[in-house]
Parts: C-alpha cells; sequence; structure tokens
C-alpha cells in the first residue's frame, strides 16, 4: 500500500487525503493548528450562545470540485442549495433593489434579470451588459487591473459601485484596482456561462467544522487515515531531488511515497526552500476579512442574504437568532480595536436596514482575518502559472498553487484533487 504524508488540514488537504484514502492509499495528514479546517472552520462562542464560522463562506454551484468532494463525504445535505437567484442589494436609507434570475430560459433570464435591476438607473443598465458579451471574446484584454477594464467597456462608477464592486470584491476580495482582469472573467464564466446552476449559491446549514469537516474526518479515519493534530511540519530533509525525511515538532518522518503540501505559500515557502520560486514571495500580498456575529433579541431581517451598495459592510447573512456582517478587502478598518468596529459596522448596519436599531443587540463576536486570501493581481497570476513542486515526490496543493483562480474554497479543493490525481498517475 502506497503511504502519502499530507501537510495541513484545510479544504485542499482534506480533499487531497480523502480521495487519496478513497483509491486506498494510506494517508497521514499533519495539522499544525489544535483542529481541522483551516480558515474555513468553526467554533464555540460565547458571546452569541452557539457554533459560528471564522467567517460567513459562500459556495457557487459553479463549484464543481467541492460539490463532488462533499458528496464524497456525504455531506451535501449540510448545505442549503438557492436554486433560483434572488439577491436583495440594499442602499443606503434602505430602498432594496432585488437581482432576481428565474429558472427558466437560460441565458434570456438573465438578461431579464438585468434589465430589471433598478439599482441602475433604466438608461445605463443596457451597459450591464457589456463585459458580460466581452466573455465570448476570444480576444484578451490588455487592461492591466479589473477597474481599467470596466472603465474601458463604459462602466462608469455608478455601475461600478451598484454591480461590479458587489460582485468582484466578493470573489476577489479586493478592489477592482488591485485585481487580475483574467482571474475576474473566468469567475464570471463559471458562474455566468454554465447555464442557470453556475450562479446558486449554497450556504452552509450549521458550522463549517460539523458541515464539511468532521465528515471529511470520519471518512479518512473509516479508510484506515491517520490524522495527527497541534503538530507543526518545521522542515525537510531531502536526497537528491527527493524528500527524505519531514520533521515536525514532534517527531521525524521517513516512510512515506509522497508527500502533499496543503499549506499557504508563505509556509511552504519556509519549509521547503524559496529557489524555487523566484519572484513569488514580493508579489504575494494579502487582504484581510471581517465578520461581525451580532446576536439579536429579535431580528429585522427577512432574506437569507442581501448586498449592500457602496457601503463599509458588503454583505448580511441572516441566521435566525443571529446577523452576520461581512466586510472584504477590510484594508482601512483591520487596524481599529475591536470595539470601535463595533461601533462602526453597526451604526452602517442602521443606515442600512432601518428597522435595526443598537438596543437589538444581545452579544457580538467580531472576527478579524488578517491574511483571509492572497490578492489575485495581474503580476501574482503571471508568477503563479509557473509554480513547479521543487522535489520528485511533493505535490503542491492549497488555493495558492491553482492559476486562473482567486483564493476560494473551489480552487484549493481542485488543488487537493488534482494532487491525488498525479498521485494515482504516477508509480512510486
Ligand atoms: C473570513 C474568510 C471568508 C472566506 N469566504 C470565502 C467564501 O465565501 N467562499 C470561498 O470560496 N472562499 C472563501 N474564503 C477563502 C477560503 O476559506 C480559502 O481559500 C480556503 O479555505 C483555503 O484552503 P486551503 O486548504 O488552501 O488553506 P488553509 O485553509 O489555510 O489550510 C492550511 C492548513 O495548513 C495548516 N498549516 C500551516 N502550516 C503548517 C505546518 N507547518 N505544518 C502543519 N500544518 C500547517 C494550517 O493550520 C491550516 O489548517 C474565505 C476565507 C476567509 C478567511
Amino acid at each position: 500500500m502506497k503511504k502519502v504524508l499530507i501537510i495541513g488540514g484545510g479544504f485542499a488537504g482534506l480533499s487531497a487525503a480523502v480521495f487519496l484514502a478513497k483509491e486506498n492509499f494510506k494517508v497521514t495528514l499533519i495539522e499544525a493548528s489544535p483542529n481541522l479546517g483551516g480558515r474555513a472552520r468553526s467554533f464555540y462562542s460565547h458571546s452569541i450562545g452557539e457554533n459560528v464560522d471564522n467567517g460567513q463562506h459562500i459556495l457557487m454551484g459553479c463549484y464543481s470540485s467541492t460539490l463532488k468532494f462533499l458528496k464524497t463525504i456525504n455531506a451535501l445535505n449540510n448545505f442549503e442549495r438557492f436554486k433560483n437567484l434572488e439577491v436583495p442589494f440594499i442602499e443606503k436609507g434602505g430602498r432594496q433593489t432585488f437581482l432576481k434570475v428565474r429558472s427558466f430560459f437560460y441565458p434570456l433570464n438573465l438578461v431579464a434579470a438585468l434589465s430589471r435591476f433598478n439599482a441602475v438607473p433604466i438608461r445605463k443598465r443596457i451597459k450591464l451588459f457589456i463585459p458580460f458579451f466581452s466573455l465570448l471574446s476570444p480576444n484578451e484584454s490588455s487592461a492591466p487591473n479589473l477597474s481599467s477594464w470596466l472603465i474601458s467597456l463604459k462602466q462608469d462608477s455608478e455601475l461600478q459601485k451598484a454591480f461590479w464592486n458587489v460582485l468582484s470584491v466578493g470573489a476577489m476580495n479586493t478592489t477592482p484596482e488591485f485585481s487580475d482582469v483574467k482571474v475576474f472573467k473566468n469567475v464570471l464564466s463559471q458562474m455566468f456561462l454554465r447555464g442557470n446552476k453556475g450562479f446558486n449559491f449554497i450556504l452552509p446549514k450549521k458550522g463549517l467544522t460539523e458541515a464539511y469537516v468532521l465528515p471529511a474526518r470520519d471518512f479518512i479515519i473509516s479508510r484506515g487515515g491517520k490524522i495527527l493534530l497541534s503538530e507543526r511540519v518545521l522542515s525537510v530533509e531531502k536526497t537528491g531531488q527527493k524528500i527524505a525525511k519531514v520533521i515536525t515538532n514532534k517527531a521525524e518522518y521517513s516512510d512515506f511515497n509522497f508527500v502533499v503540501s496543503s499549506i499557504p505559500f508563505p509556509y511552504a515557502n519556509k519549509i521547503f526552500g524559496t529557489e524555487f520560486y523566484p519572484g513569488l514571495a514580493d508579489n504575494f500580498h494579502y487582504s484581510p476579512i471581517l465578520n461581525l456575529h451580532v446576536k439579536l433579541k429579535s431580528n429585522p431581517l427577512t432574506c437569507k442574504f442581501a448586498a449592500l451598495i457602496d457601503s463599509k459592510i458588503h454583505w448580511v447573512f441572516n441566521h435566525g437568532n443571529y446577523i452576520t456582517l461581512v466586510t472584504s478587502a477590510a484594508e482601512n478598518l483591520i487596524s481599529k480595536s475591536k470595539e470601535e468596529l463595533k461601533e462602526i459596522l453597526l451604526e452602517e448596519l442602521q443606515n442600512y436596514i432601518p428597522l435595526f436599531y443598537k438596543e437589538l443587540v444581545e452579544g457580538m463576536e467580531i472576527i478579524k482575518e488578517k491574511r483571509a486570501t492572497f490578492v489575485p493581481s495581474a503580476n501574482l497570476e503571471r508568477l503563479r502559472k509557473k509554480i513547479q513542486s521543487p522535489f520528485e515526490n511533493l505535490i503542491l496543493s492549497g488555493d495558492w498553487t491553482y492559476a486562473g483562480l482567486p483564493a476560494t474554497i473551489e480552487s484549493a479543493v481542485l488543488s487537493g484533487i488534482r494532487s491525488a490525481e498525479t498521485i494515482l498517475t504516477r508509480k512510486s
């Protein structure tokens, strides 16, 4: 039986381990923290009185690798798919406009939805189609970033604020000035050019740990795999072009055929050596995400989620007893104290949801994820395409290794599944 050592227990490491264990490989997964899940996990919050996520995560219908992973570990039922896209966009003052896509006559249903999108004045609405049509053209854009691309396609600041920023800041976790055009076009194509299912929202029905981490853990263990927690890989020793030994803070491992690295770039860079990634370290920049979970005495929200236009809060999610306010690309807020942030975000919420007032709040949990995702800039994208494993028996995975997509669950799982497939095709 072939043995594989997997480093890192986020979506990438867990999916690699699941698909290798399914093919009868003997897997050992080493995770530095006491819990699995990496950047997508949940924990018990005393302020909220239940399990909450380290950040609200949205899956999309186009996440085909993730859905395959969830099906394999029998966890699809832990997620709810919203079949008809119906997103309330809320303006300051509380006016709501729906982006509502009916389920029939694709792609005419998309055209109809954009034509009815009242957040943009009717005379400008027709212009929203231009970037979508450009997806069908084989010509590559020469625009240096997403902002210039949108301007070149006649998307003025009103169109950007009311529509494109909601999509792009959410998907790329950075402002359009720093986003690569090709990556964003790829995201748009996957969401909107794959029929009605691509743009379905899929949300966990329970905390992420319960929803996918525990089912993945149980699957791996039931197939004879081992999971080692609170154990950090510190370095490797090599013989020729192969890793001969993996050294952790607790033990040394040399009995393996392959190693899968499923850790973020800065850790991989430290452990496997910088010379294999020329220029990469200088171009890896990170962008934070803020989440404020707010427990309420009574909940004024009637929708499951909503996008806020031109706000410090980008999305609001409704969990019944509590709501979650999400700020992506939160560079301007992240250094403020937790108390300051609670004040700022609640005041902002009041501006958008007039029925909300601070006296409704029973408890709050704020989570600052300072290095939530890397910034998918044009420079980084050029270098990501060239990433190669520095050792013959080492396969690299993790959201950063899969060029063409931003840092998402889907890029992490895709990379995990690809590493399992790579090992399956190799002899030793
Ligand atoms: C707040 C927030 C909101 C997000 N929202 C969304 C969303 O809505 N939709 C979406 O698709 N994506 C979202 N993302 C991005 C998504 O969570 C990540 O892209 C994905 O989880 C990355 O998975 P990964 O396995 O590549 O890395 P990670 O989850 O970072 O896993 C790496 C693991 O390796 C471990 N590790 C590191 N070093 C070592 C070592 N030396 N030895 C052993 N173990 C080590 C870490 O502890 C960690 O558990 C969000 C991220 C955050 C933070």
